[in-house]
């Protein structure tokens, strides 16, 4: 648990230079952060935009409290990031962008999130998000009285997102035990069963398999145990369970150089985003002859499903999500053919369809006829 106090967000920061900060953009080549501040409201937070290359940048909001302003803006920067190279592994006509906002005491909830609507709606299609961390619905509500670039869900048609995360895991799955030849009863231990394990947990026992399952939730993991004829262990326990598969379904950072050398698997498939703490993780799992698939590439199913109903106007994303289970082999493929992990190989298909497009004209990127082409007839929704 984190126990780190909360600073007020109110309260003076000590001073960072400014290089400081543009070094941090520099660092992985982010086109541009917006400060968000809206004194009447309370708004404080971050929206960072890290390429456009290929299209519109898609990412969450998140709310929760921040120790300073910088943690802030470096979870903004990192998951950004993170969103560009899941958008151009699964081939999507977008890039990656996040928000993240400070929770703090003086936050006026609704007027704050209308205040953030207005700053989305004047990068004129540029970032278009959708919900993340803390986010309820009546937040979306409140966006969508600002700003056309909002994914409001629950919507009709849209289906269940997590689900669609779930279907895509399970298609990464298929392709980590096809490679590793692993076959009959395949034994699969999950950590975390909220929204994407728990359906997880049902698709695999349907397929079959032998389930342990483990939740900080105990009430959860029983149930989710009930249903699925599952073995229920502690949080603990999980991580070193002895079984096929380890499927992180939780947190991200799970991936480290004391978990590691714990793991009793063969494969490392699961939701979790930002699974490895370092990019030296993903060496360390393939040393150990592990198979991991990378988590943004195997987690994409909900981003898949989110775009193509918003964007491209698909009633069903049943073929793109099976499509995961191609580009798991892809990566596998490829790290075998250069003798590098899983993890690298996907960075650099993903970095594949980005760096030879790039330039200076994505900055100033022609948003309207962008988003005009990516919508579907209806167009975006209009404002009330
Ligand atoms: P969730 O909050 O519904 O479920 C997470 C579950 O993990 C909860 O039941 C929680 O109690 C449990 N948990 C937390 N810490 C744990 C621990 N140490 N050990 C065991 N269980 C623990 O979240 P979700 O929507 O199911 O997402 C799960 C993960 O997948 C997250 O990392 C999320 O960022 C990622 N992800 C989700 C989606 C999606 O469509 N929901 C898409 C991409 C990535």
């Amino acid at each position: 648990m984190n126990t780190r106090k909360h600073a007020d967000p109110v309260a003076p920061r000590p001073a960072t230079s400014g290089a400081d900060l543009l070094n941090r953009l520099a660092a992985h080549d982010h086109e541009q952060v917006v400060i968000l501040q809206n004194r009447a409201t309370g708004l404080r937070g971050f929206l960072a935009i890290h390429d456009t290359t290929l299209g519109p940048a898609f990412g969450g909001v998140r709310i929760k409290p921040y120790a300073s302003d910088f943690e802030a803006l470096d979870d903004a920067l990192r998951l950004a990031r993170a969103m560009t190279y899941k958008a151009s592994l699964a081939g999507l006509p977008g890039g990656g962008g996040k928000t993240v906002l400070v929770e703090h005491a003086g936050l006026v909830r609704e007027a704050a999130f209308e205040s953030f609507g207005t700053f989305v709606e004047n990068l004129r299609g540029r970032y278009f998000c959708a919900r993340d961390v803390g986010i309820t619905e009546a937040d979306l509500a409140a966006m969508a009285r600002t700003t056309r670039y909002v994914a409001l869900d629950p919507a009709p048609d849209l289906g269940d997102v997590s689900e669609c995360t779930a279907i895509g895991v399970w298609h990464s799955l298929r392709a980590c035990l096809e490679f590793a030849g692993i076959h009959g009863t395949v034994r699969v231990a999950i950590q975390g069963v909220g929204s994407v394990g728990a359906c997880l947990a049902r698709i695999l026992a349907r397929k079959g398999m032998e389930l342990l399952v483990a939740d900080v939730s105990e009430e959860r993991a029983a149930v989710v145990a009930r249903e699925t004829r599952a073995r229920v262990l502690s949080p603990a326990e999980i991580v070193s369970a002895g079984a096929d598969v380890f499927a992180p379904c939780a947190l991200g950072g799970v991936l480290h150089a004391a978990s590691i050398p714990r793991l009793a698997c063969r494969i490392v498939c699961g939701s979790a985003n930002n699974l490895l703490a370092t990019p030296e993780d993903g060496d360390a799992l393939a040393a150990r002859g592990i198979l991991y698939a990378p988590d943004y590439l195997a987690n994409a199913g909900g981003l898949i499903r989110g775009v193509e109903f918003f964007f491209l106007g698909r009633s069903d994303s049943g073929e793109s999500l099976a499509r995961i289970y191609d580009r798991t082999l892809d990566v596998f493929r490829l790290a075998r053919e250069r003798g590098i992990a899983p993890s690298r190989a996907a960075d650099e298909l993903a970095e594949s369809r980005l760096k030879p497009r790039k330039s200076f004209a994505d900055v100033t990127w022609h948003s309207e006829l962008h988003a005009a082409a990516l919508t579907h007839p209806g167009g975006p929704p209009r404002l009330k």
